[in-house]
């Protein structure tokens, strides 16, 4: 048999829903997808690559279901602030002076390099300049799903109503043969778009099947204004105007009641849960005990670097295991393995691509991680669940494949030039110091 890639030796986390780990096996790569996943013995495939996996971890790789990707070069601009000041004071000032499709391609590829360095390897964004950020995921080669924020509350942001969707609808077909790009609908969040910009979203995400992804009660003045302003829960609301009629990703989902949480659990929703984003906004504590009793399904995000500070989904399921746990007094609440589902298969499931990504399983796409145990923070090693929350960090990641390409190796980046990445975002800092 003719194969692209083979990965050989290892132990294999497979994440399916049997949660096999397998060791001595070999998964084959062929065209961008796992043909066959078989005993290192059995195996008779002429591979035109080979990665030696032995010693090592192989997972799926790790999916972001919340990200600002072209943000990367505000990290660390205006911390310890609040989110209304953060948005509008800083953030928000200096896109209206900086955005423009280079800017948003250069950080969005310095982006997509950090996230493969991470483990993610496919992320859910939402920016402004949709072709822009998926040329640069492309170019890194990062499988992502690209929204533009649709934001009428904001100086100069006025979405015309009768185009939402065209722009996807025309992207859509644009890249049609690009494998790592999608593209979804993204009205920002009920305090910055309108009812009709919420409603035809909705119908036009149904209409063409297309995920909608926006936040949700981030903060407790979000779902005060929401009640205030339209005598309504936040989902209440957004039920009316038929938006949980769509597949639908929530970001944040911090001040959610457990009557909006049945609502969420009956609809095709899911909440990405951006703990360390929440934490340093002093946003809240997202109540994801209550929302696996309700049903809710439940994803790990980044959310944008300039609130969070990086891109690591490792971390994020360390510090989230560790707050749920304190948080409810109980260390066998929320245990590793269940950490390591919401990063890979849930997350997929929560994009509606858990057919085709968040396992590893014949048929699927090839994109996992291979992760180095010989190390001294990873031995001995008795359960790789708890290895991947509690001990390793993203130093371990050695090699990463993404639709069956390999694009990053021995902790290197196969497609872009990561000196230059650095030099560049030197130049941009000079930039946005200048505009502020
Ligand atoms: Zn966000």
């Amino acid at each position: 048999m003719k194969a692209d890639l083979l990965i050989k030796g290892g132990t294999i986390l497979t994440l399916n829903d049997r949660m096999e780990v397998l060791e001595d096996h070999c998964l084959v790569i062929e065209s961008g997808k796992i043909i066959q996943i078989c005993p290192f013995a059995k195996l008779k495939c002429d591979p035109a690559e080979t990665i030696d996996a032995s010693g090592c971890l192989v997972m799926p790789g790790m999916i972001n279901t919340h990200s600002h990707l072209p943000m990367t070069y505000f990290r660390g601009l205006a911390d310890d602030l609040p989110l209304d000041t953060w948005l509008n004071k800083y953030i928000w000032p200096l896109e209206a002076k900086l955005i423009d499709h280079d800017f948003v391609f250069d950080a969005s590829v310095h982006g997509a390099a950090e996230m493969i360095h991470s483990g993610i390897t496919l992320t859910n964004d939402m920016y402004f300049q949709m072709s822009a950020i998926a040329d640069a995921c492309s170019l890194a080669g990062l499988r992502v799903i690209v929204a533009e924020a649709m934001i009428d509350s904001k100086p100069g942001g006025d979405t015309a109503i009768e185009s939402i969707g065209r722009k996807v609808l025309e992207l859509r077909e644009k890249y049609a043969d690009n494998p790592l790009v999608d593209f979804s609908l993204a009205p920002h969040a009920i305090y910055t778009c309108s009812e009709a910009t919420l409603r035809r979203s909705a119908e036009e995400a149904v209409k063409h099947g297309l995920l909608l992804h926006m936040h949700l009660s981030e903060t407790k003045s979000e779902r005060e204004s929401c009640l205030h302003t339209h005598l309504k829960s936040p989902v209440q609301y957004l039920r009316d105007l038929g938006v949980l009629e769509a597949r639908c990703v929530f970001a944040h989902g911090v001040w959610v009641d457990e009557v909006e949480m049945a609502m969420l659990a009956s609809a095709h929703a899911s909440i990405a849960l951006c703990t360390d984003s929440n934490l340093k906004l002093a946003s809240g504590i997202a109540p994801i005990k209550a929302y696996r009793e309700k049903g809710v399904r439940l994803s790990l995000a980044t959310d944008g670097v300039a609130s969070n500070n990086n891109l690591d989904l490792l971390a994020e399921m360390d510090f989230t295991a560790k707050l749920h746990k304190v948080i409810n007094h109980d260390p066998a609440f929320l245990p590793a393995e269940e950490l390591v589902r919401m990063a890979t298969i849930e997350a997929a499931r929560a994009l509606g691509k858990g057919d085709e990504l968040g396992s590893l399983e014949e048929g699927k796409a090839a994109d996992l991680l291979v992760l180095n145990l010989q190390e001294l923070e990873a031995q001995p090693l008795y359960n790789p669940y708890s290895h991947l929350v509690y001990a390793l960090n993203s130093h371990s990641i050695r090699d990463v494949v993404i639709a069956g390409s390999i694009v990053m190796r021995s902790h290197k980046l196969v497609n872009v030039n990561e000196t230059e990445l650095i030099s560049k975002a030197q130049s941009y800092k000079a930039r946005i110091l200048a505009e502020q």
